[in-house]
């Protein structure tokens, strides 16, 4: 049995949430909302509990978790070297949507670090993720709060779809409000490493520490383990267009398309479903997921989704628009 729970982000009842925190204190599971995506939490500390996150959501056992944490000085549990770099990304940018990897601390679960000599941590900007860690006194490992291989989820009914009788309690809190995941930097080398990009892009990180690298969207080995596994595919058929006039002659005869573009009003699209992502990349970013569910609900059988920008959020965005589409990516050259 699944119990919902609703609760105003900006006025937290935490007589109610404090049921969440017990679920968490027990060994349970809930999914719960953060400024980047939904999240599917467990105590960090409680191996049986982070186990079965991973059977809750069919995840290959060998993608590690990330950590959520409500203070910076909780770090030191998780971390035996904590580098200037970590201190200083930690002070600009948490709470908020950056998770450091660090060299981990003996007593971690081996299940939350896949077994890896690093681990993930994050603190949240979220008010209610903030709050349900704290009343939960203990870190809560999470990873996003979907069925593997599915989009990540932006709002609750996106959790009830996917985990509904599967976990203990959901925290309906509202949409998320970033949309794409985190940003993950690897702290645990000579150089810094962007793993995945988020909102906080390798820029906003070289202005506090220096140099930070990021390799852009090169294929080979996967660098943070959960790359290699598909991701945030919906069922339809999904390509990135740089010049979107290019749908009229990709898409097939009888075929329901679906397009995904910004400021839809001001252009003339002929297709079964136009969904507007909004102004501008930021938009774009915090509808991208909520999108793709949504095309797959609408039954479409082929996507044409906008190509975002090369810079900022643009960054993350292409990087998991070019997941879901899976290589189906068609450039002006
Ligand atoms: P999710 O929260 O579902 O996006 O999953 C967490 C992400 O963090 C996955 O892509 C993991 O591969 C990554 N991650 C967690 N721990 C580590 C680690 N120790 N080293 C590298 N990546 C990690
Ligand atoms: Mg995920």
């Amino acid at each position: 049995m699944t119990k919902i729970i609703k609760i105003n982000p900006a006025n937290i009842d935490t007589d109610l949430l404090a049921q969440a925190a017990d679920v968490i204190k027990h060994g349970g599971l809930v999914a719960f909302p953060t400024e980047t995506v939904y999240g599917l939490g467990a105590d960090t500390f409680n191996e049986k509990a982070v186990e079965n996150i991973f059977r809750a959501k069919g995840r290959p056992m060998d993608n590690p978790l990330i950590s959520h944490i409500a203070d910076i000085s909780e770090l030191e549990r998780f971390a035996r070297e904590i580098p200037d770099s970590a201190l200083k990304l930690a002070n600009e940018f948490w709470g908020g949507p950056l998770t450091i990897i660090l060299k981990k601390k003996e007593g971690i679960p081996d299940c939350v670090t896949a077994g890896l000599d690093t681990v993930a941590v994050r603190l949240p900007s979220h008010s209610i993720a903030n709050a349900l860690i704290k009343l939960s006194g203990t870190p809560i490992a999470a990873p996003s709060a979907n069925l593997s291989g599915s989009p990540s989820p932006t709002t609750a009914e996106h959790c009830i779809k996917d985990l509904m009788g599967r976990v203990d309690m959901i925290v309906d809190g509202g949409s998320s409000m970033i949309g794409i995941e985190s940003t993950v930097i690897d702290l645990s080398g000579e150089l810094p490493v962007v793993l995945r990009p988020g909102m906080i892009s390798p820029e906003d990180m070289r202005s506090v520490i220096g140099e930070v690298i990021y390799a852009g969207e090169v294929t080979g080995a996967p660098k943070c383990p959960g790359m290699k596994y598909k991701h945030y595919s919906p069922d339809a058929k999904v390509y990135v267009l740089e010049n979107m006039t290019e749908y009229e002659n990709l898409a097939e005869e009888n075929q329901k398309v679906c397009i995904i573009a910004k400021n839809t009003a001001e252009t003339s699209y002929k297709a079964d479903l136009i969904y507007d992502a909004g102004a501008d990349d930021r938009e774009y970013a915090a509808r991208l997921f909520y999108l793709l569910r949504k095309a797959d609900e609408d039954g479409a059988d082929v996507v044409f989704a906008e190509m975002p920008g090369e810079d900022g959020i643009g960054i993350a965005l292409r990087n998991r628009l070019f997941k879901a589409a899976g290589g189906r990516v068609i450039t002006n050259e």
